[in-house]
């Protein structure tokens, strides 16, 4: 179990579940980072007592440092701040919860330490997948999954896993607020709408990605890269009820698969608890709840972004970075009233046939790659 903790990204909805289960765990909590929500940052400081805090914003941070002047806790600025909480003496564990490739600095620091990132920030694996597992290997790191249904595959491989004996990884997806639309439907689908997820509270960006399925994609390139799999060894699955969080289906046909009632807390909890189990503040499973558990085929046609994804995901190289940083300004303008839904692949699509892919890039190429397609998907 880990002895202490930095949480990056703190005041959002992982990173507030997270601070839940420290409290029921008594895990201690020695950094907290925020992007510029001060007046959050600053009660969860005065409650939990980390060592250090940071907002990537410089006004926020200058704010959070006077409203901290009586405490002693260290205040810190940009990415500055978000790797000095990254490295902060004393904890062996990082969960990265900050939304987008922003997190990748961070997580390879904290690797490049040793230590465990309990990762929540699936772009950083998007974008640099191959890296993040090379500094793991390298300097005896570990990426333990918080995404529901990474931490369900990886429960279900703490048996043979290892051995070769994986014949699928099958992903479930809820299909988000949308499923079943045409694109006729999806073209004039409001951000209100977008924002009602069917199963899960989750922050504005994630809940646009499930609604396109481009979470579903993410998530794909997600379990390549932590799993080592080829694409065509990943499936996706429509299961509506969020109860079945993703299964392993090995060389003899048996399919191992995690249950329970769709909350984060528990997929947290066992990326700080891993190897062992610990009663915590999840909610349980209710079976006889459940009255039918149900499974379609994804609609690649309708929800293009999973089809783009894929495309990333065989092309390789600085594709995903680039299908990413697409994806993530694009969203920041639905989100802003800016463009509508179905611009959202039009976009990514865009950036993905204008900006040039690099193969076994290093991080320079990455970032550079990941501007272009920021640039091009405007
Ligand atoms: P939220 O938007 O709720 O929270 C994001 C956190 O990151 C906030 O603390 C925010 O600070 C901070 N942040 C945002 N932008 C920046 C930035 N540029 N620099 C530094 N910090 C920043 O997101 P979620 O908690 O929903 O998701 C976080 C990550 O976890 C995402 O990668 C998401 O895909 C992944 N994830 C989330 C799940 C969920 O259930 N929510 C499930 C599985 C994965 P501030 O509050 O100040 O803006
Ligand atoms: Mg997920």
């Amino acid at each position: 179990m880990s002895k202490a903790i930095s949480l990056l990204g703190s005041t959002g909805s992982i990173g507030r579940q997270t601070l839940e289960v420290c409290e029921a765990l008594g895990i201690p909590v020695l950094a907290l980072t925020a992007n510029q929500n001060v007046e959050l940052l600053e009660a969860q400081c005065r409650k939990f007592r980390p060592s250090l805090a940071a907002c990537m914003d410089p006004e926020a941070a200058r704010t959070l440092k006077i409203k901290l002047a009586d405490t002693g806790i260290k205040v810190f600025s940009g990415m500055e701040g978000l790797l000095e909480a990254a490295i902060v003496e004393g904890a062996d564990t990082v969960l990265t919860a900050v939304m987008g490739m922003v997190g990748l600095r961070p997580t390879l620091a904290a690797l490049e330490r040793g230590k465990r990132v309990a990762l929540a920030n699936k772009e950083t694996m998007v974008c640099a997948g191959e890296l993040v597992t090379a500094a793991a290997e390298a300097y005896r790191g570990e990426v333990i999954p918080v995404d529901s249904e990474h931490s369900a595959l990886f429960q279900c491989l703490q048996c043979n896993g290892a051995r070769g004996e994986v014949k699928r990884l099958i992903l479930t997806a809820s299909g988000g607020p949308f499923w079943g639309k045409t694109r006729n439907e999806l073209e004039g689908v409001t951000l209100a709408d977008a924002l009602k997820h069917p199963n899960w509270s989750m922050g504005a960006k994630i809940t646009v990605d499930s609604a396109t399925m481009m979470n579903k994609g993410l998530e794909v390139i997600e379990a390549m890269r932590l799993y080592q799999m080829p694409l065509e060894k990943i499936s996706v699955v429509i299961h509506r009820e969020s109860i079945i969080h993703s299964l392993v289906e090995y060389c003899d046909n048996a399919v191992l698969a995690q249950l329970g009632a769709p909350d984060m807390r528990l997929p947290i909890q066992y990326a700080l608890t891993y190897p062992s189990r610990e009663p915590g503040p999840a909610s349980e499973l209710d079976l006889l709840g459940c009255s039918s558990l149900t499974f379609a085929p994804p609609d690649e046609e309708n929800f293009p972004c999973l089809a783009l994804a894929k495309e990333a995901a065989r092309v390789g190289g600085t594709a995903t970075a680039i299908l990413n940083g697409a994806n993530e300004v694009a969203v920041a303008d639905f989100l802003a009233g800016k463009i509508g839904f179905m611009d959202i692949p039009r976009r990514v699509e865009k950036a993905m046939s204008a900006v040039s892919v690099v193969q076994s890039p290093g991080l320079e190429d990455i970032f550079l790659a990941d501007a272009a397609a920021r640039q091009a998907a405007i």
